[in-house]
């Protein structure tokens, strides 16, 4: 089974995620963890990679398609959770032909929050310097204040999260992936998930639907 969340920043769609690998054992693939894994190593892509990330620029279609060849054969057999991927169009159609021999994509949910609520939850978020684990000052704090609960690494505010720049990333979001949840709509397997109730509430319904999914006859 192939899983796919959507949600802008501030959908809180990473703690859902990582909840749901561990409550089915499905392979995560997140894009962010999978690029900061790659620029880890020293290897030309994890080089190339590396350089376009300090720069700002965008990776291209043609390395998420080999970073996300080499996940799958890493984990053949498992299901798979997609988080963070696809952002656009372009990569729901690589998304599609790499899947297309291992059972396509099942399910997509659509963490789905206001623009208000996002911006109110990004102001107040602090992430991990380094495993990337995401805090809340407000609804999700460290046990000790700016120190991972998972490694105790840094916790620190990205500077791309300050009203102004989270607005701008947020349209940019909307923009580009609303193609992306039509493209799923159209195909029948978008649930659509009220992504501002509490975050306990939001993981059952989402166990809900997966338990369907899974004991649903073929
Ligand atoms: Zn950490």
């Amino acid at each position: 089974m192939n899983i796919i969340l959507i949600g802008s920043a501030g959908s809180g769609k990473g703690t859902q995620a990582r909840q749901l690998v561990k409550k089915f054992g499905m392979a995560y693939f997140s894009t962010g963890d999978q690029l900061r894994l790659l620029t880890r190593k020293n290897t030309p892509l994890g080089r190339e990679v590396a350089k376009k990330i300090s720069a700002g620029e965008l990776i291209s279609d043609e390395i998420m398609e080999k970073i996300l060849a080499d996940f799958i054969d890493k984990n053949q057999n498992q299901s798979i959770i997609f988080d963070g991927f696809p952002r656009v169009l372009s990569q729901a159609e690589i998304l599609k032909k790499r899947l297309a021999n291992i059972g396509g994509v099942n399910l997509v949910i659509f963490l789905n929050i206001s623009k208000q609520e996002a911006v109110k939850r990004l102001a107040s978020r602090v992430i991990c310097r380094q495993c990337g684990a995401v805090y809340n000052k407000n609804t999700n704090p460290p046990r000790q204040a700016n120190i991972c609960d998972r490694c105790g690494g840094k916790l620190y505010q990205r500077e791309d999260e300050t009203p102004q720049a989270i607005g701008k990333r947020l349209e940019n979001f909307y923009e580009k992936t609303e193609p992306v949840i039509e493209f799923y709509r159209h195909q029948g397997v978008l649930e659509e998930v009220d992504g501002e109730k509490p975050i306990k509430a939001i993981s059952a319904e989402l166990i809900k639907i997966i338990t369907l999914l899974d004991t649903e006859p073929n």
